[in-house]
């Protein structure tokens, strides 16, 4: 029995190449995208603006396969956790986190990760391997089919927000990760904007400029430390880009305003990296960088070497991160009954800072 290709996670042009080796015109790609992206049809039956001869050539040698849910299960903060299952029985996480305002869906790029990050669990996994622009995308379309948002809403959608904060490090795998952002974005399918798709790295440096550049999404940085000596101990791969390189790119990366900043991820580590001088080196380091800092409460995992820091400890490193002038949102967790292990974004809500609540609660803010 021949397999039958996959039809998700082709680029336009190879989708219109695609269609080209059956006779079909470009215009017939077109509507194909519009039934796949923006209607979430699956099966070719239902795609009918087509002629049924086209339908049933598709159907006799192409899919619309999404990745198989393998477990699903919901908190009750109502923060999602699909467990995914591959064609070859390897499995990635993928999480949705509802708040008011907006809805965010945490992606894998990869089946584990060889970065080893101390504090990371994801790093315990043996296997690794890249996930595939289909399977990244179809993450993307296994959520809004559990949403029950297609066709793609143009307002009021649940699933607003896009971050590669999941399994895997995207710039390792940036060829699969760059495909699948771009389907992501097209208007005439998903139309998730660049400004609401945020990719999470562990500093690969020589990648980041190109993710400025060609897809010009959101930047976040997994900094988590601010001298080498401890950052090659949680984070290894700054042994082969430092800080000092690290922060160069950021301050060089293409689409970074005021309006759309940097993001830098903090995990707090009790009496690892959580003192206030650390705090004021953070400050020292991010100096002329449009950013905003998002700090993390460390998530324990089972034999995990580390603690999470005491809230005392967390709401003065934010203080002095604060004072400074940038945004520090102490991250709440999330979804922590389902052990929404999406690592990764643990978080979602912001708890408001204390002196802010004041300010509210007088009025003035
Ligand atoms: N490899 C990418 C994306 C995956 S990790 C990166 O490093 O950015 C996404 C975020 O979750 C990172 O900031 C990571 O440091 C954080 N993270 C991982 N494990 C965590 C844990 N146990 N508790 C809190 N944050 C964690």
């Amino acid at each position: 029995m021949s397999q039958k290709k996959n039809l998700v996670g082709l680029s336009r042009d190879e989708l219109v190449a695609e269609m080209a080796t059956l006779g079909a015109a470009p215009f017939r790609a077109r509507q194909l995208w519009h039934w796949i992206y923006h209607r979430g049809a699956r099966d070719f039956g239902a795609m009918t603006t087509l002629a049924k001869t086209f339908r049933e050539q598709l159907a006799q040698s192409y899919v619309v396969a999404r990745p198989v849910e393998s477990r699903a299960q919901i908190s009750q903060d109502g923060t999602r956790k699909w467990l995914l299952a591959f064609a070859d029985g390897q499995e990635a996480e993928c999480v949705h986190i509802p708040e008011e305002d907006r809805g965010t869906l945490c992606v894998s790029s990869q089946v584990g990760c060889t970065l080893t990050c101390k504090f990371c669990h994801t790093g315990t996994q043996r296997l690794v391997r890249n996930l595939s622009a289909a399977e990244i995308v179809g993450q993307i379309m296994l959520a809004r089919d559990a949403l029950g948002e297609w066709p793609s809403p143009k307002d009021d959608r649940q699933l607003t927000n896009i971050v590669l904060m999941g399994m895997g490090e995207p710039l390792y795998n940036y060829d699969n990760v760059a495909k699948a952002i771009k389907i992501a974005m097209d208007h005439e399918g998903l139309s998730v904007s660049k400004r609401k798709i945020t990719l999470s790295t562990a500093g690969v440096v020589p990648m980041i400029e190109r993710v400025g550049s060609e897809l010009g999404v959101n930047l976040a940085i997994s900094l988590h430390a601010v001298t080498d000596e401890l950052r090659d101990m949680l984070v290894p791969l700054n042994k082969k880009y430092p800080i000092k390189d690290l922060i160069e790119a950021c301050r060089n990366y293409p689409t970074a305003s005021n309006a759309r900043r940097i993001t830098f991820e903090y995990v707090m580590l009790k009496g690892v990296n959580d003192s206030p001088a650390e705090a004021r080196a953070l400050v020292r380091l991010l100096a002329g960088i449009p950013a905003k800092v998002n700090l993390i409460p460390f998530n324990a995992w089972p034999g995990a070497p580390f603690e999470c820091s005491d809230d005392d400890a967390i709401e003065k490193f934010s203080d002095i991160v604060n004072a400074a002038g940038y945004a520090s949102p102490v991250r709440t967790p999330r979804g922590r009954d389902i052990l929404a292990a999406c690592g990764q974004l643990k978080s979602a809500s912001v708890k408001l800072r204390k002196s802010e609540l004041l300010k509210e609660a007088a009025g003035t803010a």
